[in-house]
């Protein structure tokens, strides 16, 4: 049985292997949940030139329509302003969800809306995936492995989440989201894949969404000082968003289930990063310390062996040659137009 586009009876990427590899590749329907964020538009970039058709589905709370506005004239690309916690009927072969806010000040901002959506949301698109036998991915985080007692993080580790506290929301969120997604795997038989993203980086992200990387450029952009939380030696380790795209494409693509751990081994204390942003954008930005949020993890690091021995996957990208290509970007939304103000 033959791959069809845009057939009736729809190719899916569940038809027992018989697509030959040529046409599998070629106009898959994807939805990304999520596409008109961060990440999301960077990997709806990969899946454009790729030859696949897109759909974006997007309630525009932390996304932005300029984040996709250069492929509305391209007919395989749609977008649908839609939130993922109401159902949606829609015919597609693969579902990236990763419709959920990903800064911690956005997503505490409403806790409840944040578990209904990686809860509802989720269930929602594992529900999608198996009435059409699409391949769903999750966007999971390591978030779930929390202050983690274990260093690095591997796979197997259960987390130490505090399943009551601000960061519940998401962490806990998450895990939930992992629960669904392996048991609609077992239960109903639905192809899934798991994604455990460490800190990412990179154009596009929000200006002032709060994460570290974002504030740190943005504040030295202006001109003003770089606010370590905390005593600053609490350790993240930050994954420029090509090395993730390129990981989430290849765990679609590729025969395991997961969970894989998606991120850049390099680790900075908070200081470090401060150091590098300095050296990369302004050697005199000062530095301010402020009181840590609440529950913080004191450090973290992904043990990314699974995904280099399963995935053929490592990041390229070092932070040093990560930084500045998301500089130019800051810089022009900053001090340009203010097209970051209208969706
Ligand atoms: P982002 O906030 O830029 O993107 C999230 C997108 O989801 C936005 O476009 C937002 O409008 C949309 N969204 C949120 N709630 C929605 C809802 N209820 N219905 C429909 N759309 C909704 O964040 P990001 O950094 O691009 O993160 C993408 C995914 O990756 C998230 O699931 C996040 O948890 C995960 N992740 C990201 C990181 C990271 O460092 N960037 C780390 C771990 C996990
Ligand atoms: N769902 C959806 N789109 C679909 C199929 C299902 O949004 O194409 C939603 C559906 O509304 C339900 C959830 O996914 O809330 C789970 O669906 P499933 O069929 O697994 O469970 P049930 O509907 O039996 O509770
Ligand atoms: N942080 C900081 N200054 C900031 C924002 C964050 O020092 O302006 C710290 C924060 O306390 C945490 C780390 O940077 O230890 C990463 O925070 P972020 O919100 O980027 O992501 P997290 O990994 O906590 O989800």
């Amino acid at each position: 049985k033959f791959y069809e586009p845009h057939g009736a009876g729809f190719g899916s990427v569940n038809s027992g292997g018989k697509i030959p590899l040529g046409l599998k590749r070629k106009g898959l329907r994807i939805v990304v949940t999520g596409g008109a964020g961060f990440v999301g538009s960077h990997l709806v970039d990969r899946l454009i030139e790729r030859g696949d058709s897109v759909i974006v589905v997007d309630n525009f709370f932390t996304g932005r329509k300029e984040n996709v506005m250069h492929h509305f004239k391209n007919p395989r690309f749609e977008l649908i302003r839609h939130d993922v916690v109401e159902p949606l009927l829609l015919e597609v072969d693969q579902i990236y969800h990763l419709a959920c806010p990903a800064s911690p000040v956005h997503y505490k901002h409403n806790p409840v809306k944040t578990i209904k959506t990686n809860v509802v949301g989720t269930l929602n698109m594992l529900g999608l995936a198996k009435r059409v036998g699409a391949r769903f991915l999750l966007t999971s985080t390591s978030e779930v492995y929390g202050d983690p007692l274990q260093h690095p993080q591997v796979e197997t580790y259960w987390g130490n989440v505090n399943p009551i506290g601000v960061r519940s929301c998401y962490d806990e969120g998450k895990r939930t989201a992992e629960t669904l997604t392996m048991d609609y795997h077992r239960g109903a038989g639905v192809e899934v894949r798991i994604a455990r993203i460490f800190n990412t980086y990179g154009p596009r992200m929000c200006i002032d969404d709060g994460r570290v990387v974002s504030n740190f450029v943005a504040q030295a952009l202006r001109k003003e000082p770089l606010t370590v939380y905390g005593d600053g030696k609490q350790t993240r380790s930050f994954q420029y968003v090509s090395d993730l795209v390129e990981g989430l494409m290849r765990l679609m693509e590729g025969e395991h289930v997961g969970p894989f751990n998606l991120g850049n081994p390099g680790e900075f204390t908070m200081l470090e990063l401060a150091q590098v942003v300095q050296e990369t954008i302004d050697p005199n930005a000062k530095i301010e310390f402020r009181p840590n949020t609440e529950d913080d993890p004191h450090k973290r690091k992904p043990d990314i062996t699974k995904a280099k021995d399963l995935l053929g996957w490592e990041p390229k990208v070092s932070l040093r040659k990560g930084l500045p290509l998301m500089v130019s970007d800051f810089q022009q939304r900053i001090f340009g137009d203010h097209k970051e103000d209208s969706t």
